[in-house]
């Protein structure tokens, strides 16, 4: 029986996507740079690119945040501080809080079954995590937050599930699942921590190497699994 729910935050439970693009078109307006499709989405994709080398501990947080926009800006050859951008944009993302649909339902949902306890696992920063959790009004359907830069390790390392594992009462990993839109993050961290995992793919993309013990599509298919399991 499932008693422990880790659950990510962006592109889970929030709308990371919609809010990045907000973001750091606000960002480049500001910053006088062009906000054309073409600029976000190579910021978008070279953002990615280095949370990738952050899961595989090729770079540390302080790196990924200031060298995407480093390495955006010298592929755009333009003269910005990745610093002070970095600031901006941050600023920006902290006020960006859309549901994903059937996000705050199923936290409502989770929460009045009384059956689990509610982890937030995310690797986002604690800054702008904060914000955006106490906007949205998800904050209370949470036992605790899990946020990487103040347990010490990231998902999806080992070091990171069990610094979490310590801090739980009674805690057992046959009665935990993670649940989670990232493959690389959610559903190979859970494997590596030895707990049961639940990958949201609403954009039904096909599994490689990394598998998970469930998937969904769309939100609402998550509590019937979690009846299901014994
Ligand atoms: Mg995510």
């Amino acid at each position: 029986m499932i008693k422990n729910i880790f659950l990510d935050l962006d592109d889970t439970i929030l709308d990371f996507r919609k809010g990045e693009r907000a973001a750091i078109s606000k960002t480049f307006c500001r910053l006088n740079i062009p906000d054309s499709e073409e600029t976000i989405e190579r910021y978008i994709q070279i953002n990615l690119d280095c949370w990738r080398a952050l899961e595989r501990g090729e770079m540390t947080k302080a790196q990924v945040l200031v060298g995407r926009f480093e390495l955006l800006f010298k592929e755009l050859n333009i003269d910005t501080d990745a610093i002070v951008a970095q600031e901006i944009y941050e600023n920006y993302l902290a006020g960006e809080h859309d549901f994903i649909p059937g996000g705050k339902e199923l936290l409502e949902e989770l929460y009045a079954s009384g059956k689990y306890r509610i982890f937030m696992a995310t690797n986002g920063i604690p800054s702008v995590q904060y914000p955006r959790i106490k906007d949205s009004g998800i904050g209370n359907y949470f036992d605790r937050f899990f946020i990487s830069e103040e347990i010490g390790y990231a998902k999806p390392s080992k070091e990171f599930f069990d610094e979490c594992f310590k801090r739980i009462d009674g805690f057992k990993k046959s009665e935990t699942i993670i649940v989670g839109d990232s493959l690389t993050s959610d559903i190979r961290g859970g494997i590596n921590a030895g707990i049961l995992t639940c990958h949201f793919n609403p954009r039904g993309r096909q599994y490689g190497s990394v598998i998970p013990n469930y998937s969904i599509t769309s939100l609402d298919e998550l509590i019937p699994i979690l009846n299901s399991i014994n």
